[in-house]
């Protein structure tokens, strides 16, 4: 069996691939299948899975929802939903508007700060309806005011940071019971993203998802080091969930990560898709 990706993202959110160029990119790393996990939105998916089609590359109907989570956010990855199902497309409306709402706030901030932006420039960085701030940080870079968008990130933009607005958005729990009811089940992305303090605290929070009824822990994530990877996987067990991974795929916006094995280390099998779906309510793809 040729390897997949379960984490993946085109231009309809923050990546910079259009979804046809990443099913290209994907076919010629050599992946079997591929799961298109945009930031909030599934409109990336008809476009991949056409590509998909014709290059034979079985594309995965994906998601990374933004959830609220004090002082940042918490990412949940998506997968074997029924992407029409009405509270989950009520869902998604409400976390854009939250976005609406949130992005000219960060522009205020970042006015304040003396680096001036309008909505217009953030929104010709963004190749979709999910605008957030990675658009942000290519536009302050267009106006020169940084040498590249991580150093936006770094200076303003970062969890907590001077120009930084939490999300509006659902609750976990929220977001992963909406989910099972269209079909599907949830992942939670980049646990280390988190920063819980300890291993217990962990242990914990990835207790209380899984009563709440998550599917899986992504273990396997190019920001993980092992010995973390070695935790969440330890808590995937204990838990009885299952231990996922993919390569955030970014395109340009993220050099370094390289699609289907993203650091290197990533190296995912059909069959943890498979396990995936197994925790779909009704079992199905
Ligand atoms: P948003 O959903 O608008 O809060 O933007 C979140 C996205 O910004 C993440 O998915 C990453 O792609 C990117 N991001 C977040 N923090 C950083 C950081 N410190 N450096 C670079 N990119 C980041
Ligand atoms: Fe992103
Ligand atoms: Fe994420
Ligand atoms: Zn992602």
């Amino acid at each position: 069996m040729r390897p997949i990706d379960l984490h993946a993202h085109t231009n309809r959110s923050d990546g910079s691939l259009r979804p046809a160029a990443l099913v290209a990119l994907a076919k010629e790393v050599g992946l079997g299948a591929l799961a298109v996990t945009d930031h909030d939105t599934t409109s990336g998916f008809d476009e991949a899975s056409e590509a998909g089609r014709s290059m034979h590359v079985e594309i995965l109907l994906g998601i990374e929802i933004t959830a609220r989570y004090p002082g940042r956010a918490m990412h949940l990855l998506a997968y074997g939903f029924d992407r029409r199902e009405k509270a989950f497309v009520a869902m998604l409306e409400e976390i854009v508007r939250g976005r609406e709402l949130r992005n000219p706030r960060i522009l205020d901030k970042l006015a304040a700060l003396g680096f001036p932006v309008t909505m217009a420039e953030v929104r010709a960085e963004s190749g979709g309806d999910v605008v957030g701030r990675p658009h942000i940080a290519a536009a302050l870079k267009k106006r020169g005011y940084v040498p590249d968008t991580k150093a936006a990130f770094t200076l303003w933009l970062k969890d907590g940071g001077p120009a930084f607005v939490a999300a509006e958005s659902l609750e976990p729990h929220e977001v992963i019971a909406i989910v099972r009811a269209a079909g599907g089940t949830t992942v939670v992305a980049h646990p280390k993203q988190l920063r819980c303090e300890t291993a217990t605290a962990y242990g914990a929070l990835v207790q209380k998802l899984a009563q709440e009824g998550l599917g899986g822990v992504e273990v396997d994530h190019p920001s993980q080091k092992p010995e973390e990877r070695a935790l969440f996987r330890r808590l995937a067990v204990a838990n009885d969930l299952v231990a996922s991974g993919g390569s955030d795929f970014h395109g340009s916006s993220k050099p370094d990560i390289r699609l289907g094995t993203g650091d290197g280390t990533i190296a995912m099998a059909y069959e943890t898709y498979e396990a995936l779906l197994a925790r779909c309510p009704a079992g199905r793809g």
